[in-house]
């Protein structure tokens, strides 16, 4: 079966994107599947931590695949990722290449919303799963990841979800159903950054939840989740015995994402 293509979206910076791609990729790294990772964000966060190679300025990157300007292929830059079976269609950071390839893309003309589709579409076969981590912004790249998509995962602190303008989220999906791709659909929500002790988290996660699926458990605010990324090393890696217990939560997610039977564990 042909890779499942998952966006991770939000508009809002911060909300942890860029953090749960990396620690689901961990996780789906753990539970057999092939991994893509495609870094859509100019600033290139996901690329600094998930790459198992050094990334040096002038390398080619995802901006290359997209752009008119370039004949790069989304094999030719795909590279390693930190774990098996996690690749990585990086974005070079600080190279501001991808910045400029999103406003290449705003005067480019028809088939413009395709390009990330179509270079998804060639290497498919070859995964099991493809996560894409959007930019913090409604733009042409966003856009790009709506159209490659199969499904639309939201990330959301709980306290900001109504806040956040995901009416705004909302709408550009249905945009992009009615012009470019009906099957589009809305996965559901992945709730991070929360507080559970709160009487607030809970009512906000009932409120969430009468709008939309929440996938798996509420992920809490932890050092450790933020600690491991920024390190390059997965909860499971860490060692203490709270990472372990943050890594089931994404196991979870994993699983609720995948389906049950779908990969076998690859490690005991
Ligand atoms: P986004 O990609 O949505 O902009 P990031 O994933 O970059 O957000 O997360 C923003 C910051 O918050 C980063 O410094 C990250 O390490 C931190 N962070 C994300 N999720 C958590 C969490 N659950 N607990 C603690 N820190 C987190
Ligand atoms: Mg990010």
């Amino acid at each position: 079966m042909p890779a499942t293509v998952l966006a991770f979206c939000n508009q809002k910076g911060g909300v942890g994107k860029t953090t749960t791609v990396f620690h689901l990729a961990a996780a789906l790294s753990r539970h057999g599947l092939k991994v893509l990772a495609i870094d859509m964000d100019p600033q290139g966060n996901l690329s600094t931590i998930l790459t198992g190679e050094p990334i040096h300025p002038g390398d080619a990157g995802i901006a290359d695949v997209l752009s008119d300007r370039s004949d790069a292929t989304l094999t030719d830059i795909i590279g390693p990722g930190i774990w098996p079976g996690v690749d990585l269609a990086a974005t070079i950071p600080d190279a501001e290449t991808l910045a400029a390839v999103r406003d290449e893309l705003v005067l480019a003309g028809a088939g413009r919303e395709h390009r990330l589709r179509d270079a998804v579409d060639s290497v498919r076969a070859n995964y099991d799963i493809v996560l894409i981590d959007c930019p913090p912004s409604l733009d042409q790249l966003t856009i790009n990841a709506l159209v490659a998509a199969d499904q639309v995962v939201i990330v959301s602190q709980s306290a900001l979800f109504s806040a956040n303008g995901l009416d705004r989220l909302r709408r550009t999906i249905d945009a992009v159903r009615r012009s470019y791709h009906p099957d589009l659909t809305l996965r559901g929500v992945i709730i991070n950054l929360h507080e559970a002790q709160t009487i607030a988290g809970q009512e906000q996660l009932d409120e969430i939840a009468a709008h939309a699926e929440i996938i798996g458990y509420p992920i809490p605010k932890a050092v450790v989740i933020k600690d491991a990324s920024e390190a390059q090393r997965s909860l499971e890696d860490w060692g203490t015995a709270r990472a372990r217990s943050l890594a089931t939560i994404f196991s979870d997610i994993t699983i609720a994402l995948i389906g049950e039977n779908n990969g076998t564990p690859a490690k005991a």
